[in-house]
């Protein structure tokens, strides 16, 4: 039986992070990280489209799922301690004027360099291409998959997004059987399944700075930003950030809900109006393909066109009447969109769900349930949007972790 002071299951951004700075705050403790894929940090190799967005300065203002309970370790260790902490490392940074920080390299790898190097100088055990399968309570401490002893537990073992880069939802396992309830998960940052006979037309096409209100019954969750027709739906970070919303509203009511979009958010209804009632001088020759290329993606125009019923391929602009023009506007500035479902926790950023904070001290990341157990990460029911927010709340949730109070 091996036997450590601390034994940290899963070895990604949470778990690297709380092994890391309980060595540096104790560093006579013997640590073992014991990872189930062959190396530690692979999912951080795949963030940011591979520049690892590692935070993001706006944080603390941020709209988290159960941000009440994230604050005091988002706090702690905010922002500008991960900048401090990578800098300790050696990785600088920088941020954009959205607030998100990437290191100064562009590169995620560097990250994970900084990582593995930290662990190796500070003489952490890795114990990789070791899926734990089992945890038991033992006098004095956990005994995990029969062999290795530990006195104080981390369990960073994700959630159930992404499962090739290795969270694959055991950890949720492994918490209940110590005794956690985990809350209905769904996947989160993921594009959206819609109507393909309507989308399909618009593969590929961008509209830069959207809003959209998804509705059941009533307004669920409103979005601004880039969106991304494709084949089969929705994509773009604005389409994304409603994913986990309109997942647990189908879950609920077996109903899909809406996407209403406005395509452009900065013109009023009127200034829109306007603007369209003037193309016929400017260009009333044209086809009616042609009515909102000043404005719109050709394809998005034609989708709005055809959504009016105005669509065909003889008419010409100059034929439109202003009522034809008022319902055009009206539809730019909610163009319905139906959500069928998402793209699975396969193509998820994140899992939206996990072990109930109720349970969880939030001053140290203790288990209420089962003492010197603590939980780090993406396995609690914490999450954010698009920008750097999950691996903040990942480093700072692992840091507070290995505080080991
Ligand atoms: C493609 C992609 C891009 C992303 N980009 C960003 C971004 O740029 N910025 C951002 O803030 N967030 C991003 N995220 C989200 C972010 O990566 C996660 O929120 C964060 O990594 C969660 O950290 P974690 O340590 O809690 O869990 P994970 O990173 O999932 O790590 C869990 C670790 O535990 C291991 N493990 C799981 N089960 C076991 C077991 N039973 N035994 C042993 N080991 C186990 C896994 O192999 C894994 O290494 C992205 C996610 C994806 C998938």
């Amino acid at each position: 039986m091996r036997k450590y002071d601390l034994a940290v299951v899963g070895g990604c951004s949470a778990g690297l992070a709380a092994a890391i700075n309980a060595k540096r705050l104790n560093p006579s403790l013997d640590i073992a990280v014991i990872e189930k894929l062959p190396r530690t940090g692979k999912k951080l190799l795949a963030t940011g489209n591979g520049k690892c967005n590692i935070t993001n300065l706006y944080a603390l203002d941020h709209g988290y799922v159960n941000k009440g309970f994230a604050s005091f370790a988002i706090n702690t260790y905010n922002p500008n301690k991960i900048v401090e902490f990578f800098a300790s490392m050696g990785l600088l940074t920088y941020s954009d004027s959205c607030g998100r920080v990437y290191p100064e390299s562009n590169m995620a790898a560097s990250v994970v360099d900084a990582l593995r190097f930290e662990l190796d100088k500070l003489n952490i055990n890795t114990v990789c291409d070791t899926p734990v399968t089992d945890i038991k309570k033992s006098d004095g401490g956990f005994i995990i998959n029969g062999n290795i002893f530990c006195k104080k537990l981390v369990l960073a073992a994700g959630g159930k997004s992404s499962a090739p880069q290795g969270s694959d939802g055991s950890g949720f396992e492994l918490a209940k059987k110590l005794g956690h309830t985990v809350t209905e998960t769904v996947p989160a940052l993921v594009p959206l399944n819609s109507k393909p006979e309507i989308t399909k037309p618009m593969k590929g096409m961008r509209v830069r700075n959207a809003v959209l209100t998804l509705k059941g019954e009533k307004n669920l969750a409103k979005t601004q930003g880039e969106i991304l027709f494709t084949e089969y739906g929705l994509s773009g970070i604005a389409a994304m950030e409603l994913a986990a919303p309109a997942q647990k509203y189908i879950n609920s009511v077996k109903y899909n809900p809406f996407t209403m979009i406005d395509f452009l958010p900065d013109m009023s209804y009127n200034e829109l109006l306007d603007y369209l009632k003037n193309l016929n001088k400017i260009k009333g020759f044209c086809g009616i393909d042609n009515l909102l290329t000043g404005i719109l993606p050709k394809a998005v125009g034609i989708a709005v066109c055809k959504a009016c019923n105005l669509y065909s391929a003889e008419r010409l602009i100059s034929e439109l009447n202003d009522k034809d023009l008022r319902r055009v506007a009206e539809k730019i500035k909610n163009f319905s969109l139906e959500i069928t479902g998402t793209r699975g926790f396969l193509n998820a950023q994140v899992t939206s769900g996990g072990i109930k904070t109720e349970e969880i001290n939030e001053k140290t990341m203790e288990s209420k349930i089962c003492k010197n157990l603590y939980l780090a990460g993406e396995i609690i029911d914490v999450d954010g949007g698009c920008g750097g927010f999950n691996l903040q709340w990942a480093w700072a949730s692992g840091m507070l972790a290995g505080e080991l109070k």
